[in-house]
């Protein structure tokens, strides 16, 4: 069953993640986090940059939330750092889209209410059968106030908490009722942390050790831990509640079993290159797409260079280039100051966004074969206007290629992907016959020589994870969705 409520519009030309978490815990409680969780938010900033917000204890146990739209740095400014004091807390970065990117779907959500403690919540992903359980808690009374899933998620929390003031116990059974893609960070206002990771989303734990304490970090990607100058120490496993304090490090409480349905795109487009996800560095990854990619190449070239599309296509031309003995040049060049103020929501004015982002370098293009790598192709539009600017700049020919296989299907786990409909591979499969004849309109519609995708068995055999622990449901419309597993669990009557 597809859950078309869910669907959200994407604004632009690429894939959207939906956010970004991490949560900090100083082992000694003078030390104040609020400015290593901004300098984590910052590492994470390409996975949301609707809105950023932080949730602070302080040593009253009170949690401080704050919250704005804008930039990690527009957002939290270090006057609003400043005023938050306390040695654990946690973070967020948000993509929005039309109609919920407001700020009261902003993160962390603080919840307050008579049925728990204060708690606050940093979540990432998508709850698919998030509509059955908020018609459940309605009907119990329960008012909301935002239309996002996380509310949702803070509910059950509070009407758990009256059967069982475990919060482990309390996030076994409340995870159990959710269906979809996430991780999340819990922070308590006794100064707790509980994690669990669904096992789509990433989320892994590091430590800093500086002169004057350790800090004990939970992040969406390594990379928020690398750039506070820490330690990966692993994943969370899928279905595991890890707790972290002050006093006892990660203490891992209980690993329920679950079927993980790890996203492949946080391989092929989302996640930071210099991240580790599940012990695959995401660069060496992408670099082997793009290898395997060569290995199944079908064309012929004659004085060809790989080009890609910065910075979306480097790793995987990198790796197509050394594998195929073909060289690789920088033959577009980014605008780094084309800001969002620039994005635009209409056709048009996306087509003039791409050449104020990049431009193509004559003198590396001119009288070339250029085989133009990127990630993904979503729409189309901006691959079309690509391949114009470097016929623009004299390539004899542009073959492009894909390091991901096609999209074909909007994804309901917490990516923005547009409708089937807009998806160009989407539209085309529908019009054609066969695969072949839709990768052919595809190729005549963005005007290339040729145009090839890497396989979806080229792409598992890439991430090295068996296939049954991934999701390619955009890929293949295998959807793993699981209401009935929710029906059964409401029966109990718990909510
Ligand atoms: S449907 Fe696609 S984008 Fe969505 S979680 Fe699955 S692999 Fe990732």
């Amino acid at each position: 069953m597809k859950s078309e409520f869910l669907l959200k519009r994407a604004s632009d030309d690429v894939p959207h993640e939906e956010c970004g978490i991490i949560g900090v815990v100083a082992k000694d409680p003078s030390v104040h986090v609020s400015q290593t969780i901004f300098q984590g938010l910052m590492a994470l900033q390409h996975r949301g940059q609707e809105a950023a917000g932080i949730s602070i204890v302080d040593a009253n146990k009170t949690i401080h939330t704050y919250k704005q739209e804008g930039l990690v740095f527009e957002a939290l400014t270090q006057e609003v750092l400043s005023k938050l004091w306390g040695n654990v807390g946690i973070g967020h970065v948000r993509y929005g889209t039309a109609g919920s990117g407001d700020i009261l779907n902003a993160q962390p959500f603080h919840y307050e209410t008579t049925q728990a403690p204060p708690f606050s919540i940093a979540f990432n992903g998508n709850i698919t059968n998030y509509p059955i359980l908020k018609e459940q808690l309605k009907s119990k009374g329960r008012i909301f106030l935002t239309n996002g899933d996380t509310e949702v998620i803070a509910n059950l929390l509070a009407s758990n908490h009256l059967v069982t003031e475990n919060w482990v116990e309390n996030l076994t059974f409340t995870t159990r009722l959710l269906d979809g893609a996430f991780s999340l960070i819990l922070l308590t206002n006794e100064g707790d942390i509980y994690i669990y990771r669904s096992g789509n989303k990433p989320l892994c734990i590091g430590i800093v050790k500086s002169m004057n304490t350790e800090l004990y970090i939970v992040a969406s990607e390594s990379c928020a831990i690398t750039s506070l100058g820490g330690t990966l120490i692993r994943d969370v496993e899928p279905g595991e509640i890890v707790h972290v304090h002050q006093d006892h490090f990660f203490h891992q409480e209980i690993l329920i079993p679950v079927q993980p349905h790890h996203c492949i795109f946080e391989y092929v487009y989302f996640a930071r290159g210099d991240s580790i996800i599940d012990k695959r560095s995401v660069h060496r990854t992408r670099e082997q797409l793009g290898r395997i990619l060569a290995r199944e190449e079908k064309s012929k070239f004659s004085n060809a260079i790989v080009v890609p599309v910065p910075d979306s296509g480097r790793s995987a031309a990198l790796g197509y280039a050394s594998e195929s003995d073909i060289p690789y040049d920088e033959g577009l060049m980014k605008n780094r100051y084309v800001f969002r103020s620039f994005i635009a929501p209409s056709q048009a004015e996306r087509m003039n966004l791409v050449r104020m982002k990049l431009n193509a370098v004559a003198t590396i293009i001119k009288d070339k074969e250029v085989i133009l790598f990127d990630d993904s192709i979503v729409r189309g539009t901006t691959m079309t206007r690509i391949v114009r600017l470097l016929r623009e700049a004299g390539a004899i020919k542009v073959h492009v290629r894909s390091s991901s296989p096609p999209i074909a299907d909007p994804c309901f786990y917490g990516v923005d992907f547009p409708s089937r409909q807009e998806l160009i591979f989407g539209r085309k499969i529908l019009l054609s016959h066969n695969y072949e004849e839709a990768i052919e309109l595809i190729r005549k519609e963005i005007g290339a020589d040729s145009l090839q995708y890497l396989s979806i068995k080229g792409l598992i055999k890439a991430i090295n994870l068996p296939e049954k622990d991934l999701c390619l449901a955009c890929l293949n419309g295998k959807y793993w969705f699981n209401h009935e597993k929710t029906k059964q669990f409401l029966t109990d009557g718990r909510i």
